[in-house]
């Protein structure tokens, strides 16, 4: 972790947490007060992505916008780690008995690289994958990796977006996924690009059902 990082983290001892709505003082675990959180209730969000003919599902808890747009870049960039728990019990809160989530075999994240993991000192999506694998009664696993750094998605236009993506990802040795079934957890959908990079390998890898989920979707 970075000094920057540490003297943050230290300065968020210090500055207690506040409702990002209406700034009363709260726990730190919960972007929002009791009252401000009925006003953004999580909304199950469906849409598909299309990877090797095959349509997969993602579903989102959020519209990427207003104020979940701040919960999460306040989650990611100012070292919230502790909304995890809200964002995973949002996601959780919108999947339907037709999702079949119980068939899947493991849920896993989408990985940062080595060195953005270093600078950020954590994962946010392997945070909400974990903390919603015990909410859903599935196994976490890495099994995913970064293999290759790339650009930020966001600063890119939509044809550079699908290159950025490309052979970045891969699957771990250490998982036979013939026939498995598997969860993908990531922050944010926009174009899809990385989480169908991602679909790709494991398909590739053998695996049989996939699902997205995110905790908000940008489209
Ligand atoms: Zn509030």
């Amino acid at each position: 972790m970075s000094i920057y990082s540490k003297i943050k983290r230290l300065l968020l001892i210090f500055y207690p947490a506040k409702c990002i709505n209406c700034g009363e003082v709260i726990e730190n675990k919960n972007p929002f007060c009791e009252n401000c959180s009925k006003k953004f209730p999580p909304t199950r969000r469906l849409r598909y992505i299309e990877v090797n003919n095959k349509k997969i599902k993602c579903i989102s808890a959020f519209h990427y916008g207003d104020k979940i747009r701040e919960a999460i870049c306040d989650f990611k960039f100012r070292d919230r780690k502790n909304y995890a728990g809200f964002f995973a019990a949002s996601i959780s809160e919108v999947l339907l008995p037709e999702d079949e989530v119980k068939k899947f075999n493991y849920i896993t994240s989408v990985p940062l690289s080595k060195q953005r993991y270093k600078e950020r000192g954590y994962n946010q999506a392997e945070l909400v994958a974990k903390d919603l694998c015990e909410r859903i009664d599935i196994e976490y696993n890495e099994i995913l990796e970064k293999i290759k750094d790339n650009k930020t998605q966001h600063t890119l236009n939509l044809e550079e977006r699908k290159v950025n993506v490309k052979g970045v990802y891969a699957t771990s040795k250490r998982f036979d996924l013939r026939g498995k079934n598997v969860i993908i957890c990531d922050d944010i959908i926009t174009t899809g690009n990385t989480l169908s990079e991602c679909v790709k390998m494991l398909m590739d890898s053998g695996c049989e059902n996939i699902l997205c989920l995110t905790t908000a979707d940008a489209s």
